[in-house]
């Protein structure tokens, strides 16, 4: 399929279609009460709202709605949309995250109802680099231009799934969504996706930039921003997971790969905003200019040459804090890799008391795992440890 008819898709559901789809899975899972809650919680980041109520999980999204209920045994979904494209990105968003979260447990979820054709995610757009520019010596910006980029424009939901297309393919290869809401490719063929935060978007201008942290041990995503040129493709799909949150008190912490999404919030910020923003660098050469409030002081630790991954400066610093005594007004957004990821979690749920929805944390990577060994061992190399 080419870009042009991509683009040529008209992306909304026709309301002329009255026609809904169904379908349901009844899975048998005892041990599902050890994982539901992270699982509600990773579908509610990918931009669907989930409410309680009587005991069953409603989950309201643009593409249809669904249900998660818990039954003696396992566990039962439903979804329905108007469109078939819709009911296969409402499986998707379910069973992504069951699979993802019980990646040991292997489960199978078997779909009755309406049976749709596999087709490309609602989501998916496709975009061209338009310029390449260094930042720093390990921050390397590329900007984008892409058709129908609305979606993509939101504070709540900061980041993205990148599709890289290699160079020079006849035809990109995209992913579909099956009728089981697996991802299919074309011919067994799939091409590298990772997680990118949109550091900035002008859909006036067709615009996204993203800027990425040139790691060593690079995997498929920073070989090809270090080989990126213009008018190079790819895909993005989402948005996804949550931007900060109105508070007096805001406190942003992360490494490298969570400088755009604190840049962004930092700059969105109310002037009267108090807090601090500690960002962790391998050294002072890759501090990038911020536009923040005077209240909010910005703290740069420096690893000074140790390994990414491998120094305690995040969790140190965020102990260092001296919360207000009211925590209704705080709010606090980071992501890192998981060991930092899980001290600073431990310490914000057991040490600061914080509310859950008082935070946003994402684990944004792994020091002994790539993002697709991360996928295949699910919730121990991605959610928090108890204890290290
Ligand atoms: C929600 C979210 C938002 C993110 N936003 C951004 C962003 O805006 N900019 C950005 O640069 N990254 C961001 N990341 C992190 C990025 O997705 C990962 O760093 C990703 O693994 C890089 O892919 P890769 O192909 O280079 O390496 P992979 O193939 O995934 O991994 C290869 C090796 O590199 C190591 N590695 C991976 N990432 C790093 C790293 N950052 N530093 C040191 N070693 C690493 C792994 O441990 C592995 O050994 C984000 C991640 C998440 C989950």
């Amino acid at each position: 399929m080419g870009l042009d008819l991509i683009h040529g898709v008209d992306w909304k559901m026709n309301s002329a279609n009255a026609r809904r789809y169904r379908a349901s899975a009844d899975v048998r899972f005892v041990r599902i009460g050890d994982y539901i809650d992270p699982i509600v919680e990773a579908i509610a980041t990918h931009d669907m709202i989930v409410e309680r109520r009587g005991g069953i999980h409603h989950i309201l999204s643009p593409f249809g709605n669904a249900t998660f209920e818990v039954c003696q045994g396992g566990f039962k979904l439903t979804v329905e949309a108007t469109d078939p494209r819709g009911i296969n990105h409402l499986k998707h968003a379910l069973a992504g995250p069951i699979g993802f979260i019980a990646a040991r447990e292997r489960l199978e979820i078997q779909w009755e109802g309406d049976v749709t054709e596999s087709a490309l995610p609602d989501d998916l757009r496709i975009l061209r680099v338009t310029s390449i520019e260094d930042l720093s010596p390990r921050f390397r910006r590329i900007a984008f231009k892409g058709e129908n980029l609305e979606r993509y424009d939101r504070a709540d939901q900061l980041h993205c799934r990148l599709i890289f297309q290699p160079r020079g393919i006849a035809e990109p290869l995209w992913p579909m969504l099956d009728h089981r809401g697996c991802i299919v490719w074309p011919e067994n063929t799939a091409v590298p996706t990772r997680v990118y935060t949109i550091r900035r978007i002008d859909v006036a201008r067709k615009e996204i930039v993203i800027d990425f942290a040139l790691h060593a041990n690079a995997g498929p995503a920073t070989r090809w921003a270090m080989d990126a040129r213009t008018g190079d493709v790819v895909g993005i799909l989402g948005p996804a997971a949550n931007g900060s949150k109105p508070a007096k008190f805001q406190v942003l912490a992360g490494d490298e790969t969570a400088l755009p999404g604190i840049a962004r919030i930092l700059e969105s910020l109310p002037r009267d905003a108090v807090g601090h923003a500690f960002i962790e660098l391998d050294s002072k050469a890759d501090e990038l200019p911020l536009t923040c409030p005077a209240g909010v002081m910005v703290h740069w630790l420096h690893r000074d040459g140790a390994a990414a991954g491998t120094t305690t400066l995040l969790p140190d610093a965020v102990r260092s804090i001296r919360w207000p005594e009211n925590l209704d007004d705080v709010f606090f957004w980071g992501g890192c890799e998981h060991t930092a990821f899980s001290a600073i979690y431990r310490h914000l749920r057991n040490g600061v008391a914080l509310p859950r929805d008082s935070f946003v944390l994402y684990s944004h990577w792994h020091r002994s795992l790539s993002e697709e060994q991360i996928i295949a061992r699910g919730a121990e190399a991605y959610l928090p440890h108890q204890s290290q």
